[in-house]
């Protein structure tokens, strides 16, 4: 928990300062904006190009607005910064609110950064700020854990430019100083790459040298007459990022991924083979925006976690709460089974410093969904819904994305440049395009493209059923979910959904799938039900349509091959999981920083989990 020192952030834990008491903001200056010549190699980037920093110790956020507020200052138009930090113990939202409270002209920047704040879990998380031109990945776990995860050494080449070293002293704080974490920031650093910390102590310089810095004394801020700077040997090569890419499929998956290029500067074409966006199964009137986890942790649950936070944050920027297109009404996740009842017992008992859901008994969980429940289980208050149509609309509709509805995509070439498409319009009339880039984002039918012949995706049709509100039933206030889920209310009706048949792609709505759906209903919240009254199954309103899903239910997300990139195979949680695994799309492409630990980017990797079998 935070203490207050002399009006100063203070720390019993460690028994330190969160930064001088002279001047946290001039010391963050002097020490890792100046000691890391910040300012001079911002202004010397291109349009197109990125620097990134990392930070050990992410404290109250004060070095990140502070390297926020320089790159807006000098960087040039089109250049973007990744911002990685590291945090074991985060602030809680009225701490971090009355830290950055201390800099009155950093107020702008302190209140996005209390909003993204509050989207916070456990692990990875990533926000933009700035209009997109600033990334943060804020790692919410242990250096040496956070550290190991980043691209260098086994994961590929290092990414960071430079560091702030900036845990608490190095005699309160020695993990923080480690030769482990050293080895870390060294391996996950580009040639050339430099260091700051405030830090004089001659065993952390010495430390940093036998990795490979090149350390010197340099004189230091307030009463502290020296700090620390180095920097690692060679001159790092840089990729020149694509300037054009074709995202093919205009659903979920798609249009993120056209907005998060379009965001690092790439001129988008979307294409789409039918006549509008949201055409599928990302086109359904409601989305659960609803994470689920084991206990385990496992690289698809780090995912999901990743996925939930930043479909929180980035929804607050595209598709803020109105009650009409989003709601954050609170979400059930109902202990419906024994296997249910076993994980939600396994996952109150972790220890993690984000709180994110609640085990509720039945009566509580009566009091927060506004209907009788006969069990309880998670509460989750951030979750909600979504109309996922208005979510595709928001971010195809981004600057530098042009769309092209009603094209089909038959064939991909590699040219010598970059990538041709060919495909028909709606009129049979033959088309092509080209681009420096491809991603394929359009489900099960990327098997019909010969460089996807060989991916494991299977089709699942889902229907949901329309059921009209009563009196009754419009009690029902937050969202209810066991096998399928319930949704409010919503312009007079409750969305109820969805069944799941493997290999079947008619998207007939079918009476029979309304009756699952009912059954379902019944069983878990016979409240619900009853409140409804009788219902004609022949009249019900509903929508069926394709999802598509991989083995272990892990989506294809990243490359194919050079300049070839998929997001497929999101299943049920394309809401969820389209976001970040745009981000993580963007990233690749780009090579900026990705948004999730490497060892979640590998299994979420076509190439490294998939072998086409001719080269078996
Ligand atoms: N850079 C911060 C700022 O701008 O406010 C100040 C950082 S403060 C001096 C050091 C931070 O390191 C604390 O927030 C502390 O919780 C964090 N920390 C300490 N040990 C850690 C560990 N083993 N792993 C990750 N973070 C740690």
């Amino acid at each position: 928990m935070l203490a207050w020192k002399d009006g100063q952030p203070y720390s019993n834990r460690y028994g330190d300062v969160y930064f001088s008491t002279d001047s946290g903001l001039e010391e963050s200056r002097h020490v890792f904006l100046h000691g890391n010549r910040l300012a001079e190699r911002f202004a010397a980037l291109r349009p197109g190009e990125a620097f990134t920093l990392g930070e050990t110790g992410f404290g109250t956020g004060l070095n990140f607005l502070c390297a926020w507020q320089l790159f807006e200052q000098v960087a040039p138009a089109g250049a973007t910064l990744d911002f990685f930090s590291i945090e074991k113990f985060p602030l809680r939202d009225e701490e971090l609110r009355d830290a950055l409270a201390l800099w009155p002209e950093l107020v702008a920047q302190a209140e996005v950064m209390q909003q993204k704040w509050r989207r916070r879990v456990h692990g990875w998380n990533r926000w933009t700020f700035g209009g997109g031109r600033v990334r943060l990945t804020l790692a919410i776990t242990d250096v040496a854990d956070a550290l190991a995860k980043l691209p260098g050494g086994r994961f590929g080449q290092g990414q960071v430019d430079a560091w702030f070293l900036d845990g608490f002293s190095p005699a309160k704080n020695p993990e923080m100083w480690s030769p482990e974490v050293f080895a870390g920031i060294a391996r996950a650093s580009r040639a050339g790459a430099t260091l700051a910390t405030y830090s004089s102590a001659g065993w952390v310089r010495r430390g940093l040298v036998e990795v490979g810095f090149q350390m010197e004394k340099a004189p230091g801020f307030g009463r502290k007459r020296e700090m620390s700077r180095g920097v690692l040997d060679g001159v790092a090569a840089s990729d020149a990022p694509p300037r054009s890419a074709i995202v093919i499929g205009g659903g979920l998956a798609g249009c993120a991924a056209a907005y998060a290029l379009a965001q690092r500067g790439v001129q988008v074409t979307l294409v789409e083979r039918a006549g509008e966006l949201a055409s599928g199964a990302s086109g359904n009137p409601r989305g659960i925006l609803h994470a689920r986890f084991s206990a385990g942790m496992n690289p698809l649950h780090r995912f999901v976690l990743a996925a939930y936070g930043h479909a929180l944050s980035a929804l607050d920027e595209l598709l803020p709460v109105d009650g009409k297109l989003r709601a954050e009404c609170g979400l059930l996740q109902l202990a419906f089974s024994d296997a249910e009842i076993k994980r939600i017992g396994r996952l109150v008992t972790l220890d993690w410093p984000v709180p994110l859901f609640e085990a509720v008994d039945a009566e509580t969980a009566s009091k927060r969904t506004g209907m009788a429940m006969e069990r309880g289980g998670l509460w989750f208050p951030s979750a909600g819904w979504v109309v996922p149509p208005a979510l595709c609309q928001r971010w195809a509709s981004a600057a530098g994305i042009t769309l092209a509805l009603g094209h089909g995509v038959d064939t991909l070439a590699q040219t010598g440049a970059g990538w041709q498409v060919a495909g028909q319009d709606g009129d049979g009339r033959a088309w092509q395009a080209e681009a420096d880039i491809v991603v394929v984002c359009c489900g099960h039918q990327a098997t019909s493209l010969a460089q996807f012949a060989h991916f494991p995706l299977t089709p699942v049709r889902g229907q949901i059923s329309a059921l009209p509100g009563t009196t009754a039933s419009v009690a029902l206030d937050a969202v209810v979910c066991a096998d399928g889920y319930s949704s409010p209310a919503e312009c007079g009706y409750h969305i109820v959904g969805a069944t799941h048949s493997f290999d079947d792609v008619d998207t007939s709505v079918r009476t029979v799938d309304h009756a699952v759906n009912l059954a379902r209903l019944g069983e878990h919240m016979p409240a619900l039900r009853e409140a409804l009254g009788d219902l004609d199954l022949d009249q019900l309103g509903g929508r069926a349509s394709i999802r598509c899903s991989a083995p272990g239910a892990m989506p294809l997300v990243g490359r194919v091959e050079p300049g070839l990139y998929c997001s497929l195979a999101h299943g049920t949680r394309g809401l969820l999981t389209a976001g970040l695994s745009a981000e993580l799309i963007a990233s690749l492409a780009c090579a900026t920083l990705p948004p999730l630990p490497m060892t979640v980017v590998v299994e979420l990797s076509p190439e490294l989990r998939l072998k086409p079998k001719h080269s078996l």
